[in-house]
């Protein structure tokens, strides 16, 4: 068959302007701002991947149900529809809505977890082992080895490796693991999944211990469709069938619908157990809101229900992870250093392999968001050292193996032509990457200095 072209399953109603600065202006916006992305103002952006974070473009339907939000505050049919949605296209039976994804996580781990417990997962997220440990938990890293290799093509970098949980499992008992955290797919590797067959597994072995599997299901469509194009067996089942059956593997559910749900804020606490689901119902009284609307307004879980719906449709899939995936590949082709392989996400760029000039010392990963602002106006997040932070008891940096800036990509909101853009900066800067000079520190923050550290150009 002839390979055709295709296109986004969709038509553009309505346009937010963009503002375009001068190379003088976005030099002088990143001075202003410390060298540090997260210090720009937004309107000084042209495109703005910072993160795929609650910065989707809803559908004309989404803005549609906004305009049906049932207000009262006990009862609201929009609850009733979203709760539904979670049932009919998720498979969870009990739903306890949330303002976004943390504070499902708090309440998962104040209901589950006793101090001196220990939590293996695939890989940390930093709000999710934050309330482990506010918990009294340990996490525990039982993600495969290839995770952590920026050059390892492995398909599946979120499986869980068997043999590091059955020695946790050995090590400390089975009655002090009260679930495996397991996240679709895993952001801080790359925003990479895992496959069905591992998955399996995993719910195999966990029964026979009799430990629950909490999911993360922050981006559980993003990953089926990665099962759908790359696991034996899979290639002929829809998205929706996918995510069902992952689902239907894990016992509760934690969901920052910021992400593949397509709203601006939302979550939600899922569970199949009538007792988590009792607590839970007692517990969002007191931090977030009655149980029937969890700190969102009505017209927020309308627009939630039907961003569920949108998000496991295989051309929607198609359309977002394949314009994650053009970009890389534009980027792969021009040899501009990359995790591979791309996820669904975002393109993480290797910049220890941009500058091998710079030392760690000198901000490798800062320095070429900030160049690549200047250059384009596109902006990006550093990963690297200064995310890293201090040493609690040396005081010193830690220096991460991987030094890396993340374009993460929104979903609808940029075309092909804005990833032509982004991928012809990027190449530009890495072709000028020798004449860049690193940063120095000039204000560190105590806390998650990543935020609001500011820089001088050495
Ligand atoms: C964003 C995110 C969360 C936290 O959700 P919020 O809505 O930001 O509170 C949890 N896990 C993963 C994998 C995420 O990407």
């Amino acid at each position: 068959m002839k390979k055709r072209s295709w296109a986004e399953p969709y038509k553009i109603k309505m346009v937010e302007p963009l503002r375009m600065l001068s190379k003088k202006e976005r030099e002088k916006a990143m001075a202003d701002a410390g060298y540090n992305t997260f210090l720009l103002r937004s309107e000084d952006v042209y495109i703005d991947l910072l993160t795929d974070s609650g910065t989707s473009a809803m559908s004309d339907r989404q803005w549609a149900g906004m305009m049906l939000g049932d207000e009262a505050y006990a009862g609201s049919r929009n609850f009733y529809h979203l709760e539904k949605t979670v049932q009919d296209i998720y498979g969870y039976k009990h739903l306890v809505p949330t303002h976004q994804g943390r504070a499902a996580e708090h309440m998962i781990s104040r209901i589950l977890i006793k101090p001196g417990d220990y939590i293996p997962g695939n890989m940390y997220f930093t709000t999710t082992k934050l309330h482990q440990e506010l918990a009294g938990a340990k996490f525990v890293d039982v993600i495969v080895d290839e995770a952590h290799d920026p050059n390892s093509e492995y398909p599946f970098k979120g499986d869980i490796d068997l043999n590091k949980l059955q020695a946790l499992i050995d090590k400390v008992g089975a009655d002090k693991i009260p679930y495996v955290a397991m996240a679709t797919t895993v952001n801080m590797a790359g925003g990479q999944p895992i496959s069905l067959k591992n998955l399996k597994a995993v719910r195999e072995l966990t029964k026979k211990y009799g430990i629950d599997i909490v999911h993360d299901m922050t981006r559980v469509a993003e990953n089926a469709y990665m099962i759908q194009q790359k696991e034996e067996g899979y290639q002929d089942k829809t998205v929706a069938e996918i995510v069902k059956e992952i689902n239907s593997l894990t016992d509760h559910a934690t969901m920052s619908a910021k992400k593949d749900a397509l709203v601006n804020i939302g979550g939600f606490l899922a569970t199949n157990d009538p007792r988590v689901f009792e607590e839970a119902r007692n517990m969002v009284v007191v931090y977030e809101g009655l149980h029937t609307y969890g700190g969102l307004a009505g017209r927020d879980m309308e627009a939630m229900a039907i961003g569920i719906k949108e998000s496991v449709m295989d051309e929607h899939q198609k359309a977002r992870v394949g314009q994650v995936q053009y970009l890389g590949d534009l980027l792969i082709k021009s040899g501009v250093p990359v995790v591979k392989p791309i996820g669904t996400h975002g393109v993480f760029l290797d910049a220890k392999a941009f500058y091998p000039h710079l030392s760690q010392d000198e901000f490798p990963a800062q320095t070429l968001a900030a160049e690549l602002y200047i250059d384009s106006g596109v902006r990006a997040m550093e990963r690297g050292v200064v995310s890293a932070g201090r040493n609690k008891e040396t005081g010193q940096h830690n220096y991460p193996k991987l030094e890396l800036v993340r374009l993460t990509i929104p979903r609808r909101v940029y075309t092909q032509a804005h990833m032509d853009v982004v991928a012809e900066s990027v190449i530009d800067v890495f072709e000028n990457a020798k004449n860049a000079r690193g940063l120095k520190m000039i204000y560190e923050p105590k806390y998650l200095r990543f935020f609001q550290a500011r820089f001088e150009k050495l």
